[in-house]
């Protein structure tokens, strides 16, 4: 039997957003990492991967550009549609999850994480068939403090409980979509992360699973320097 057979497995891609940090006129996501743009990559991995089927979600005025420089130019076929993201990262996965609609596992990926590989997804499909949530994360190699607003410390949690979470989170469909109907309209919370949505709602624990150190989300322009050294490593492994 193939790798996740029987069940339909949905990737949602992140793309929309301005992404403020990166100082540069055009969206990160499309910024060339080497030759291609840096939504490439994720989607080539799961296009090779054992997932069925992708929803791109991009800002409403890019759906044309990713559908034909991107989709169409590297055959993409998997990607079935490209919609219109939102405000904040959690309206762009809500409408990633409506276009999800019907399938079992949705992976939820951050389109600016170039790095994610065919080992984490396995790793995540395993631990998503187990408990029905769970991120995947690399443990803090930095000692990491609690700040109150004027930056003095009130809190040094143990180093050896600290997970710093990346993407795919992945979960069962209809419980992640719900969760976001439940928690959506709350102002009490800073959603910055799908699991914290699945937290809130039910309460419920989420998996972590092993990552990758390389797995880093492109967010200020040194990053891109890291992610072209990574690739050239990656192509010399
Ligand atoms: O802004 P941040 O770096 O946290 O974005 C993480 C991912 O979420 C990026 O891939 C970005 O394109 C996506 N995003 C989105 N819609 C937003 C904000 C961010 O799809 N409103």
């Amino acid at each position: 039997m193939g790798f996740a057979e029987g069940k339909n497995c949905c990737a949602i891609v992140l793309a929309a957003g301005v992404g403020k940090r990166m100082n540069s006129h055009t969206p990160k996501q499309f910024m060339l990492l080497e030759d291609k743009p840096l939504l490439y990559y994720s989607l080539k991995t799961f296009q090779d991967s054992f997932i069925e089927k992708i929803i791109l979600v991009t800002g409403a005025e890019e759906i044309e550009y990713c559908q034909e420089h991107i989709v169409d130019c590297y055959e993409f076929n998997k990607v079935q549609a490209v919609v219109a993201g939102g405000k904040e990262r959690y309206h762009s996965v809500y409408e990633g999850l409506k276009a999800a609609e019907g399938c079992d596992y949705v992976f939820i990926h951050d389109g600016a994480r170039p790095f994610v590989n065919h080992e984490m997804l396995k790793r995540a499909y395993e631990a998503v068939e187990k408990t029905g949530a769970c991120v995947v994360g690399v443990k803090a190699k930095d000692t990491i403090k609690v700040a109150d607003d004027q930056n003095f410390v009130v809190e040094t949690p143990n180093r050896n409980y600290l997970w710093q979470v990346q993407t795919p989170q992945v979960f069962e469909y209809s419980v992640i979509k719900q969760a976001h109907e439940m928690v959506m309209d709350r102002t009490d919370i800073v959603i910055t992360d799908d699991a914290f949505v699945y937290e809130c709602a039910f309460g419920k624990p989420v998996k972590l699973v092993e990552g990758d150190y390389r797995n880093i989300k492109i967010t200020t322009p040194e990053d891109m320097l890291v992610a072209k050294a990574f690739l050239q490593g990656m192509k010399r492994d």
